[in-house]
């Protein structure tokens, strides 16, 4: 048997995407010594195509710890969407609505700038790390976290472990079945999502509800568009030529006068969607944070966001603890963060069922139900866009509900 490499720092972070590097930035510039331990290598890491919209409070937090510069040079303030269903569009305006904005700064720029400001510190994550196993999370002594690097074993030891592994990672894993509880929802559905060298068509997001399904334009920068379209779930990408894309894009999202630009496309992927909470957030001296813990639909633009704020969050109540020595944070760390994260499922939950459509066997076998709920779908549209209180709740929510922080406002 090899020996294992003994060393030691106060939070080990598995996971190096938006909630792990975050956090590892933030507890740095609070003095907490950290180390973050990553499966991929860097430039997939860098590369890893994902969300978009980042909330009012995220793009706040990210400037307040001197991660802001890029996303205001290059990122753009969007301040609303635009709802589409049978052939009409809408504009949610959200600033007048709630007075805020979201940014559109894509996951890949946020991930990047946090890698350099770890490369600028001296502290880069361990790339390629492999066979991670947590032991001692409950109980006296440090938390352990063994795993391969680079041809080496090691034992890192550490007050706490922080699961911010993302969906498929081995934190959520260790907590025994009997101490967690998981909730889960599949949509019969998925997105087929491109990126195209093409400027966008449009000056906000639409969202369009068709009787073909759903269709999304978003944009990347001033050349490159994002869009995406619903599909089967199961489908293989390589069933959507190009010139397909387009035609049912050119279907979806028309309307009358306005003409969707179409360009080389660079990237094509089809993602399933699901609803996920694992509870609890946290096992003795392990917490879960982002995805590790939850995942929702894409449709609410809400998964990066959450996973940011689950690491402001885990930041402010583990300096409470080493500083005031106050673990009553720790303890309301699961539980007021699992409100939070409901809250979002509710929201993203509401938004993906009312601008997609459910097939009529997914629901329910009677013959008809599928063309009765499109129908009560256009109601909700035509209701929703025809109100300031509907708009606005809609809009507070997508620009974001407020991050939590510890010692609590109020
Ligand atoms: C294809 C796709 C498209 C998406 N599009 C959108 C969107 O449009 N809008 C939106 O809001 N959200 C979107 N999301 C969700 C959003 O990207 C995630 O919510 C966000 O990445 C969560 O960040 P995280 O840090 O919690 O997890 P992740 O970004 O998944 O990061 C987890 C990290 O842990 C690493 N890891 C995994 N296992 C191990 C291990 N055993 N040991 C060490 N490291 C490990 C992974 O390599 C990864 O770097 C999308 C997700 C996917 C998969």
């Amino acid at each position: 048997m090899t020996a294992r490499t003994s060393i030691s720092t106060r939070i080990a972070i598995v996971g190096g995407g938006p909630a792990g590097l975050l956090l590892s930035h933030l507890l740095r510039r609070s003095g907490i010594e950290n180390v973050v331990l990553e499966l991929r290598d860097r430039e997939y890491a860098i590369q890893r195509v994902r969300a978009g919209v980042l909330e009012n409070d995220a793009a706040q937090l990210l400037t307040d710890v001197g991660l802001g510069e890029r996303l205001h040079r290059e990122g753009e303030r969007h301040d609303g969407i635009y709802l589409q269903y049978a052939g009409q569009r809408h504009h949610v305006p959200f600033r007048e609505l709630v007075g805020r904005s979201v940014w559109l700064y894509s996951q890949q720029e946020v991930v990047k700038d946090l890698i350099e400001a770890h490369d600028e510190a001296g502290t880069p994550p361990r790339y390629g790390v492999s066979d991670i196993e947590l032991a001692g999370l409950e109980g006296d002594g440090p938390a352990t976290v063994r795993f391969s690097h680079e041809g080496e074993e090691f034992e890192l030891s550490a007050d706490f472990v922080v699961g911010a592994d993302g969906a498929h990672g081995v934190c959520r894993p260790s907590i025994p079945e009997s101490a967690k509880k998981t909730y889960e929802r599949e949509y019969p559905f998925g997105w087929l999502g491109i990126l195209a060298h093409v400027a966008p068509s449009t000056d906000e997001l639409i969202y369009s509800l068709h009787e073909r399904g759903f269709a999304m334009h978003s944009m990347r920068s001033h050349t490159v568009s994002r869009l995406y379209l619903q599909v089967d779930p199961h489908d293989d990408v390589a069933n959507w030529s190009d010139e397909r894309i387009w035609e049912e894009l050119d279907i979806r999202l028309g309307t009358e006068g306005w003409t969707l630009h179409h360009g080389e496309i660079f990237d094509k992927s089809i993602t399933p969607m699901r609803s996920f909470v694992s509870d609890p957030m946290r096992f003795g001296k392990l917490f879960l944070a982002g995805d590790s813990a939850h995942i929702v639909p894409p449709t609410g633009a809400k998964g990066l966001n959450l996973a940011l704020a689950d690491a402001s969050y885990l930041h402010d109540v583990l300096v409470a603890w080493y500083r005031d020595g106050d673990g009553a944070g720790l303890d309301e760390y699961s539980p007021r963060s699992l409100e939070r994260v409901w809250k979002i499922q509710h929201f993203s939950t509401w938004m993906t069922r009312m601008l997609h459509r459910f097939s009529e066997s997914a629901e329910t076998d009677q013959p008809g139900a599928g063309e009765f709920d499109y129908q009560v779908q256009l109601g909700q549209l035509r209701q929703l866009c025809t109100s300031d209180h509907g708009m606005a709740q809609l809009a507070e929510v997508y620009t974001g509900l407020p991050f939590l922080t510890y010692p609590s406002e109020h």
